[in-house]
This record gives structure tokens, C-alpha cells and sequence, in this order.
């Protein structure tokens, strides 16, 4: 088989990749290892920037998330049980949209199947050859027979865990990261949000998230220690912990139920460079992991994807100055988007080995935040997502 481009990962990135690329003319397959029912089954990000947004819109699969997806325009912080609201609208003229991640993906999906692209599911085994050649090619096992898939260029969207960076040279490839000493357990709940905007919330016990996916689907975390098991959490534990670190107000009208999900994640900050070798690009988690504070690691997969998409298509007219610079295009913005997770996770949890004096600290850094319309600035800008 021959392609233009051979995408490697059937997740966010790879499907948006293959479709702007098929709209524009360019021929993809996409190789991914799960089937989609297990993509689709993925509970991961619900905050959309808006250039995301706008990004979806592009690729022609935005009409359900305008017409479910929920456009916020401001997100509350809350310190010693007492909340206080940043207001992207009026700080810095734009706004989040919520829509789920397993949304995005299903549309994807719905897309490609109306183009009749090529998205191959269940493959084992893959291997990427002669990346730093002019004539790269893919291998992989389908239901016990070897396939081998011959391209231009080849998209590596497969996630953290996938092949695509290993294939870089060691002597090519330097790793940063930074592993925090906790987790965040979240869970599903079928019952009303507490509140119309998320709550990010300091507290001595640990931090907690308010989230939400739609008016009747919840999503709330607490900070755990990494030794923590889902097992050791019953619904009522988690509620009772979460009522305890937010503002007393939402703590008091939350409403409770069963959870449908129950996950533990752990937080890290990660990032591989190059994201280019030879004809190989990395994309997405293949390249770089946020801890979720920052609500980045969804949107950032589509930075890159914005840049190697229009790289490519102005490669196929002829100008390879996009291929060439897209590893410090797009590294520009991850590590920002790196910078702004970070920060707010050092401003929002509870360190284990920090002690009084930091938690000082991040209270005096969140009362400046709560009073500063320039510190309320920085923060709205980089929420709703820098520029690409
Ligand atoms: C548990 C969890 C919770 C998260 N919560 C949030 C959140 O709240 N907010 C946020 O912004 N971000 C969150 N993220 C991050 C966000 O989901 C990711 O940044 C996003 O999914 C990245 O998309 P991607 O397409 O680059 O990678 P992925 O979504 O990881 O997709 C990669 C795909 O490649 C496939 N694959 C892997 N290896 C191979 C192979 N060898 N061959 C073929 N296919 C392969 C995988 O099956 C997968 O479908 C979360 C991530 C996780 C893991």
C-alpha cells in the first residue's frame, strides 16, 4: 500500500491530521492499535481553547460541539474554602469551550468515515523504517498477516507509549521531565454540576477540580498520594473529601450520586525534542506530556497538528520551509503551554516535601491573583490558549 502520509495513532491528533490533510488533497492511512469502541471509551479532556475550536471548525466536524459543547467564559479559583472568578470575556476578550474529548473524537471518526478514509484498526507490531531517508515506510501485523505501507512522510500521533519516539536515536532525542509525588483521582458522575464553571481549588488537604462534560455528566479530582488505589476510594469517601476543599458555598449545593468512572492519573510534565527526524514528526503525547492543571494536553496535540498541517501542505506546493521548521515551531508553544501546567500546578497542590513556608507562598500568590487584574491577565491569556 502507498500513501502520502502514514499517520501512526487513531486518537485526537492522528484523526485530525488525516482529516485536514484529506480535505486538502492529501492521501493518509491511519494505523491504530486499539479498536474504536476502546478509543471511544477514553474519559480524557473536556476544555477546549479556542483555537481549538476554531481548528475543528476548519477540519468540518465542529457542528455538534457549537451545537452541545458549552462556551465559558471564565473559570473560579478558590483558596481556604473561598472562591473568586477570572473572567476571560472581559480580561482578554475570548473564552474556553467545554466538549469532551471522547466527543471530538467520535466526530472525527463520523468525519472520516463520511471521506472514506482509511483508518486501520487492531495493528500490531508497527515499525517505522527509513525515517531519515526520502523513501520511509511502514510495517505492521493485521490479523496475523505482515503489511508494509510506503509514504512521503510519516506522522507520529501514537501517544506517549507508542513507537513513533523510539524511533529517534538516543543520540538524537533529549528527554526533559519532571514527575510530581501525586495523583489526581476523578470520577464521572450523571448528576447536575455544581457550578456553570469549573472550580480549581488550593486547600491544605490537597487540590480539587470541579469539572463537568455536560448539564446532566460531572467530572471532579482530588489530589491523591501515588500510593492511593481506586479500590480504596468509595463514592461517599470521595464526595466527603471533595466537600471538604471546595468553597463552602458549592460544598453545601453539590449534588451526589454514583460514580460511572473512577480513575487515578498520575501528574507529569514531560517533553522530547527534536519533534522532527528525517521524514518522521512527532505529534500530540508522542512528544510531550502536562500535568492536567493547565487543561493543555488535548489542545496542545492540536497545536501541533495546525503546524504540520499547514507544513505539509505547503510542502506539497513546493516549500519545505514549514517540514524543516516545524520541530522549533511547534516546540515554541509546547513549552509554554509546559510552562503555564506547571506553574499552575506548583500554585495549586500540596507538596509532600514542601513545607509551611511554600504553602504560604501559594497563598499569597493566589490573594495576588485574586486582586491583580494584570496577574489575572497573564492567567486568562494563557488559559484560553496563546496564538499559534
Ligand atoms: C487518564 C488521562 C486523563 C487526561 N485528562 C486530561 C484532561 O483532563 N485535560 C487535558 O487537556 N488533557 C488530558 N489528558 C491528556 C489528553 O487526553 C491527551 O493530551 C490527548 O489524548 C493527546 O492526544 P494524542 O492523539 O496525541 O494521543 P492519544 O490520545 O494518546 O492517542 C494516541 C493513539 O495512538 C494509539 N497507539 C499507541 N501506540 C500505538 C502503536 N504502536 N501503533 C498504533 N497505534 C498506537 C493509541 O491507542 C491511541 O489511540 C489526559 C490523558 C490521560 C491519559
Amino acid at each position: 500500500m502507498r500513501c502520502q502520509v502514514a499517520i501512526i495513532g487513531g486518537g485526537p491528533s492522528g484523526l485530525l491530521l488525516s482529516q485536514l490533510l484529506h480535505r486538502a488533497g492529501i492521501d493518509t492511512v491511519v494505523l491504530e492499535r486499539q479498536s474504536r469502541d476502546y478509543v471511544l471509551s477514553r474519559i480524557r479532556a473536556g476544555v477546549l481553547e479556542w483555537g481549538t475550536v476554531e481548528m475543528l471548525r476548519e477540519a468540518g466536524v465542529g457542528a455538534r460541539m457549537d451545537a452541545e459543547g458549552f462556551p465559558h467564559d471564565g473559570t473560579y479559583l478558590a483558596c481556604r474554602n473561598e472562591g473568586f472568578r477570572i473572567d476571560f470575556k472581559d480580561l482578554v476578550g475570548k473564552q474556553v469551550m467545554v466538549y469532551g474529548q471522547t466527543e471530538v473524537t467520535r466526530d472525527l471518526y463520523e468525519a472520516r468515515d463520511q471521506m472514506d478514509g482509511k483508518v486501520i484498526h487492531g495493528v500490531e507490531g508497527v515499525v517505522i523504517h527509513g525515517a531519515d531517508t526520502d523513501a520511509p515506510h511502514v510495517t505492521y501485523t493485521l490479523d496475523g498477516t505482515e503489511h508494509r505501507l510506503d509514504c512521503d512522510w510519516v506522522a507520529g500521533c501514537d501517544g506517549f507509549h507508542g513507537v513513533s519516539r523510539q524511533t529517534i536515536p538516543d543520540t538524537v532525542l533529549k528527554e526533559f521531565k519532571r514527575v510530581y509525588p501525586f495523583g489526581w483521582l476523578g470520577i464521572l458522575s450523571e448528576t447536575k454540576p455544581v457550578s456553570e464553571e469549573l472550580i480549581y481549588a488550593q486547600h491544605s488537604r490537597g487540590f480539587a477540580l470541579c469539572s463537568m462534560r455536560n448539564a446532566h455528566l460531572s467530572r471532579y479530582y482530588v489530589q491523591v498520594p501515588l500510593t492511593d488505589k481506586v479500590e480504596q476510594w468509595s463514592d461517599d469517601a470521595f464526595w466527603d473529601e471533595l466537600k471538604r476543599r471546595i468553597p463552602a458555598e458549592a460544598a453545601e449545593s453539590i449534588e451526589t450520586g454514583p460514580s460511572i468512572e473512577k480513575s487515578i492519573a498520575p501528574l507529569r510534565s514531560f517533553v522530547a525534542e527534536p519533534m522532527k527526524w528525517g521524514r518522521l514528526f512527532l505529534v500530540g503525547d508522542a512528544a510531550h506530556i502536562v500535568p492536567p492543571t493547565g487543561a493543555k494536553g488535548l489542545n496542545l496535540a492540536v497545536s501541533d497538528v495546525h503546524y504540520l498541517y499547514h507544513a505539509l501542505v505547503q510542502a506539497y506546493q513546493g516549500d519545505d520551509h514549514g517540514v524543516t521548521h516545524y520541530s522549533e515551531q511547534a516546540l515554541a508553544r509546547v513549552w509554554k503551554s509546559e510552562r503555564f501546567s506547571w506553574s499552575m500546578t506548583g500554585l495549586l497542590h500540596r507538596f509532600p516535601d514542601r513545607g509551611d513556608f511554600e504553602a504560604r507562598m501559594q497563598e499569597a500568590e493566589l490573594d495576588y491573583l485574586q486582586h491583580s487584574r494584570v496577574a489575572q491577565m497573564s492567567l486568562a491569556e494563557n488559559y484560553v490558549g496563546l496564538p499559534y
